[in-house]
């Protein structure tokens, strides 16, 4: 296996990143994660316009231009002959004295990882995962704001383990007000008196691109769709649940804490719909050949 970091492609066992590196002191820096099909990574352009908002938003100066990373991820997958994968760009400030300054470090550390994609257990869509409502509450948009994609995952990490406690998939979170915001590392979506609602990006989440699509993939449909501020019994009064992400794509929801939800007749009908843009989008890029930055 082969990672991309700082310019090169090196051997796994090689790619190693200092302990004065402040993404491992502080969490100071961002990512993103990207999945490829067939060779060509799924929404390319709009995860770097996030890659560089969430770069923006901690004042961190991109080392590279969109360009030049793009030709470094085709790299990295065609270093390690993938087509089908799990990409993780990271950025962070780099390495440096202790101390918070960031002007302390002298350039940022970027580290591209990409592995064959493993995907979630088919019974999980079949059957539905299990959430929790975590007691932790989604960082305030006055404190991080969740649409910085950050290295900086506590927040996060601290919902997990009361997920893992509770021998459930995944946690969600509610905002400061108590309202629904989203999972771990997933957006959530339910469909309740026919209306398919999401919290919206003011509730303090990161506007997931699974979300963005399958919010597009909804009103093609026809379907009504609200944004907005949801408790946590809008959501227990649901017919159905499910969360959206890159990996995981759109993933039903068999129960929130003790509530049952069935057989997620949305959920279906969106991740079919999704799988079609998913091709298209392939196809896409495969007629426009360079694209694929000579990686076939
Ligand atoms: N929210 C959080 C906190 C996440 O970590 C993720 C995964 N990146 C998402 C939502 C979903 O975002 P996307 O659809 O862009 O993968």
């Amino acid at each position: 296996m082969y990672v991309y970091l700082n310019d090169r492609i090196v051997p796994r066992a090689e790619a190693m990143v200092s302990v004065f590196d402040h993404g491992f002191l502080y969490g100071d820096g961002v990512y993103e994660t990207m999945r490829t099909y067939e060779g060509a990574i799924f929404m390319l352009d709009e995860h770097l316009v996030r890659l560089y908002r969430s770069a923006s938003m901690i004042g961190l100066g991109m080392p590279l231009d969109q360009d030049r990373v793009k030709s470094a991820l085709y790299d990295t997958l065609g270093a390690n002959s993938l087509r089908n994968a799990y990409v993780r760009l990271t950025v962070s400030r780099g390495s440096g004295a202790v101390g918070l300054d960031p002007d302390l470090c002298r350039a940022p550390t970027l580290v591209i990882i990409a592995e064959e994609m493993k995907d979630y257990p088919k019974a999980m869509y079949e059957k539905g995962i299990k959430l929790i409502i975590a007691v932790t509450r989604r960082n305030s948009r006055e404190a991080i704001d969740p649409r910085i994609k950050s290295l900086n995952f506590l927040n996060n990490i601290l919902a997990k383990i009361e997920a893992k406690k509770a021998g459930a998939d995944e946690a969600v979170m509610l905002n400061g007000s108590g309202y629904v915001a989203e999972g771990t590392v997933s957006n959530i979506f339910f469909f309740r008196d026919g209306v398919l609602c999401t919290p919206s990006v003011a509730c303090g989440i990161l506007d997931g691109i699974t979300r963005d699509t399958v919010l597009d993939l909804a009103v093609r449909e026809g379907l009504t769709v609200e944004e907005g501020e949801f408790s946590r019994d809008d959501l227990y009064g649901a017919s159905e649940v499910f969360l959206t992400n890159t990996t995981m794509e759109v993933m039903p929801v068999s129960q929130v804490d003790s509530v049952r939800y069935g057989a997620g007749e949305i959920a279906g009908l969106l991740r079919r719909m999704y799988r079609g843009e998913v091709k298209a989008y392939v196809e896409n890029v495969k007629g426009r050949g360079p694209s694929l930055w000579g990686y076939e």
